[in-house]
């Protein structure tokens, strides 16, 4: 997986495309372009190495209609495990012709078949035994081709992630509108899959992002469980320089009622567990007296006021390490220290990208008041969430727009220069 990311993180990578119609003229006996895995491989294998000598990094199996549905239609439904399997050897044996290393994606395409024809079980069970046959072949990736129903894309999508962990492209076929025949946006997609997988990758604003849940797939991690060493170093691995970092917080003053944005200028931890550092050895020690990106954080206030949510610019966020929220003293002892803001995953997110020299900006929303503060009555996970949801859409527009106005570079950035004269004990990925 790791490789994958890699490489799509430092370059755009070019696929090959339309082996179905090829093959399907090519091997005119053939009942439907897969059964050429059977019948003809050795043009299958040609087709791959043509695409690969003509640039291809990427290159996928000729499996996108191998389904058993599809098959079924073909009378090829007991060729089903075969057909996959063959179609992921003659792509690696392609790459071993051609010589060079490119990626193997295993590619699965819809079912065929008219929305509610099949039963969700039996489609989920369509698309996981395709990937598992595939999987278990040694492919690198997953493609999701041409969908064009959002409720058949994500089927696909939840079967692929319960078998394999690998990175997943998912792929629509959309007309000059935008949007698919079944009347699915474009635009909508990033946002539907992005919790299938670890990191989504994709484009905002005309700049590459990418999207990480830090609580993990199906919010699996709670605060202090979070891999926050491995989430950040993936985040640098994948060529990120800055991160934004939407973060649901308490308020410890009457001033910050709930739904108000904080951009924070300061940090306290209060956390006990958590490993906050990746230099466990040699003398490496980061200037941390403005803990977040100024740049960034101009930019994200910047645009807030612009959108119309206007933003309270500085904050001191003191970083508990829950999953409790905080007693009634604790919370007056902060309130009493001047600190205005408690939450539970903010530390060592911060440090962490300071030590990889990325720009860190959290974006606060008050989600409650916390225990003690004016007339707080104590935080209930009820409360976090209906605030929360009822703001989330406008804090992802935010989130696009602030992508938009960041400044192009970061060479006079202090977070880029933070490890300036310090001898690390590894390369930064
Ligand atoms: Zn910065």
């Amino acid at each position: 997986m790791a490789r994958t990311l890699q490489r799509l993180g430092r370059e755009p990578l070019v696929s090959d495309g339309g082996m179905g119609s090829l093959l399907q003229t090519a091997v005119v006996r053939a009942r439907c372009a897969e059964e050429a895995n059977l019948i003809a491989p050795e043009q299958v294998v040609a087709l791959h190495v043509a695409f690969i000598r003509a640039g291809a990094d990427l290159i996928q199996t000729n499996t996108y209609g191998a389904n058993p549905v599809k098959l079924a239609a073909h009378k090829l439904d007991d060729r089903f495990e075969a057909v996959n399997q063959a179609g992921v050897k003659l792509a690696r044996e392609a790459r071993e012709v051609a010589g060079r290393d490119v990626l193997v994606a295993g590619s699965i395409g819809p079912l065929g078949v008219a929305a509610g024809e099949l039963a969700p079980d039996a489609m989920a069970a369509a698309f996981a035994g395709q990937a598992a046959a595939l999987e278990g072949r040694g492919v690198d990736l997953f493609v999701l081709e041409t969908f064009t129903a959002l409720e058949e894309l994500l089927a696909a999508a939840r079967a692929v992630r319960s078998v394999t962990d690998l990175p997943l492209i998912v792929q629509v076929t959309v007309g000059d509108d935008a949007e698919t025949v079944a009347g699915l946006a474009a635009r909508a997609v990033p946002a539907a899959v992005a919790g299938f997988d670890p990191i989504a990758v994709g484009e905002v604003a005309g700049r590459r992002v990418a999207f990480l849940p830090r609580h993990g797939r199906d919010h699996r991690f709670p605060p202090h469980k979070i891999p926050y060493r491995a989430n950040m170093w993936a985040l640098r691995s994948l060529g990120v320089r800055r991160v934004l970092a939407p973060t649901a917080v308490g308020s410890l003053t009457p001033s910050f009622g709930p739904g108000t944005l904080v951009i924070p200028d300061q940090l306290v931890d209060r956390t006990r567990m958590r490993e906050q550092t990746y230099f466990d050895e040699g003398a490496c020690h980061v200037p941390f007296a403005d803990p977040y990106c100024p740049t960034v954080r101009s930019a994200a206030i910047m645009a807030a006021r612009e959108s119309g949510w206007v933003p309270a610019g500085s904050g001191t966020l003191v970083v508990i390490e829950g999953p409790r929220f905080s007693t009634r003293a604790e919370s007056l002892w902060f309130a009493a220290q001047g600190w205005t803001l408690v939450g539970m995953t903010g530390h060592p997110e911060a440090v962490l990208a300071r030590e990889l020299a990325l720009c860190y900006t959290p974006l606060a929303l008050v989600t409650d008041t916390d225990a003690g503060v004016d007339e707080g009555e104590g935080v209930t996970q009820a409360d976090v969430f209906e605030v929360f949801a009822a703001n989330i859409s406008r804090l992802r527009d935010l989130v696009a727009k602030i992508i938009a106005e960041l400044p192009a570079d970061r060479e006079d950035d202090l977070c880029a220069h933070a490890l300036d004269g310090i001898t690390l004990p590894f390369d930064l990925p």
